[in-house]
């Protein structure tokens, strides 16, 4: 009998092995992985560096309390923090390592409650945004529909149109501690966010005194073809928040914040008894030294090109929108009886992992890694799933 909770469908197949963009199942069938653990494995699966640091910190030291210092979490934190700021001669930052993404937003959200001080303590998000499911961070979520069930929420959360700059400036008075915002969404439906909406809120956080906050879980470390999503746009912000990506599998989340930020927390304000622990902070080490190798904003953008160029040609699509390797297919929502499960299920069927991420769009985020051969590949599977679903001649393609 299974004894999990049932907070997720019955899964449609069981994974046992994976390699590159390749993953197994107990059968030993072979897919193509378009999901990538949902935006998490970007150097592929069982990467020889990571699997090495992993291998060799677990035979050295597993975990040691916070109380205490470990060789990985200091330069992991400035590795981080030279990612972040690039060459820009501004401020530096602190890092604070947790476990998940969710857990990267909470630490934001305390951090922008203490720099406000009391009576400034509501966070402004957009609505169709993704910040995770603890109650705060449900909260700052931008879908009341995922709210309802666990109502009464914290207190001091607000949500305004996205791209709707007129929304946001009504929204931002002297409760506001910080404006948080994705630069694409990526759980709502891969919404990337105006330039305008984005220095719009950099300039009125300025004038109103509140944190510019960047939730970029989903799009850190290079997937949308820069280092970080907000780097498209030009500004800083004060607080950024990252997860997935960096352990490549290994859960691990950072919340990183301007120094001035940074230091309104004390000892005791906030911990862990994970973050940062030395089996997590050797693997995302390996993992940052190994994205900065293979330069992988570089790698995403080109792909990420292909990728979109390949979407936007297949019968059905009528918009691919995105950046660098999170991308959304839109498919014209009259030819798809069964939606874009249906076209999801049926790319499954023939060996190919992507995402229904809306009734009638199909996201795609390979690992950044993935080859131009696979990304054709993919798209021949998607192709045909589509033609068949349409009526017309297109054939599912054997599994890779
Ligand atoms: N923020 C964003 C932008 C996300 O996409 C996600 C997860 O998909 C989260 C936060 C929550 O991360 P986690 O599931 O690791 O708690």
């Amino acid at each position: 009998m299974n004894r999990l909770m049932p907070t997720y469908p019955p899964p449609p197949v069981c994974f046992v092995r994976g390699k590159g963009t390749r993953l197994w199942d107990t059968e030993g069938r072979c897919y193509l992985d378009f999901v990538s653990g949902l935006a998490v494995a970007s150097l592929g699966h069982a990467h020889p560096v990571v699997t090495e640091a992993l291998a060799s910190q677990a035979a050295a030291l597993v975990h040691v309390s916070n109380l205490y210092g470990n060789e990985h979490n200091e330069p992991l934190a400035a590795a981080i923090d030279a990612l972040v700021c690039g060459d820009s001669p501004d401020e530096h930052g602190g890092v604070f390592f947790c476990n998940s993404g969710a857990e990267a937003n909470e630490c934001a959200i305390k951090l922008a409650r203490k720099f406000g001080g009391r009576g400034r303590h509501v966070v402004v998000s957009a609505y169709g945004s993704f910040h995770g499911r603890t109650l705060a961070t449900l909260h700052a979520t931008g879908q009341p529909t995922k709210h309802e069930p666990f109502q009464p929420l914290p207190e001091g959360f607000r949500h305004v149109p996205l791209d709707d700059l007129g929304a946001l400036t009504a929204a931002v008075d002297p409760t506001v501690a910080a404006v948080l915002l994705e630069p694409v969404q990526g759980e709502g439906g891969v919404n990337p966010v105006s330039v305008d909406f984005f220095r719009g809120a950099r300039r009125l956080c300025d004038e109103r005194g509140a944190l510019l906050m960047v939730d970029e879980v989903q799009t850190g470390f290079g997937r949308t073809g820069r280092w970080f999503g907000f780097q498209h746009f030009g500004v800083r912000p004060d607080v950024v928040t990252l997860a997935k990506s960096l352990g490549n599998g290994v859960p691990v989340g950072a919340c990183w914040a301007r120094d001035a930020v940074a230091a309104v927390f004390e000892p005791g304000d906030h911990g862990t008894t994970y973050g940062g622990q030395p089996l997590a902070a050797a693997a995302a080490r390996a993992v940052l030294a190994e994205m900065v190798r293979l330069d992988v904003p570089t790698l995403a953008a080109k792909a990420g090109d292909r990728l979109a160029q390949g979407l936007a040609a297949l019968p059905g699509v009528t918009s691919v929108r995105g950046r660098g390797l999170l991308l959304a297919a839109e498919l014209a929502p009259d030819a798809w009886p069964g939606g874009s499960k249906a076209i999801v299920a049926e790319c499954l069927a023939a060996g190919l992992l992507v995402n229904a991420v809306t009734p009638t769009s199909v996201r795609l985020m390979p690992p950044i890694t993935v080859t131009d051969d696979e990304i054709d590949d993919a798209l021949a599977i998607l192709g045909a799933a589509l033609a068949r679903a349409l009526g017309g001649t297109g054939t599912i393609s054997e599994q890779p």
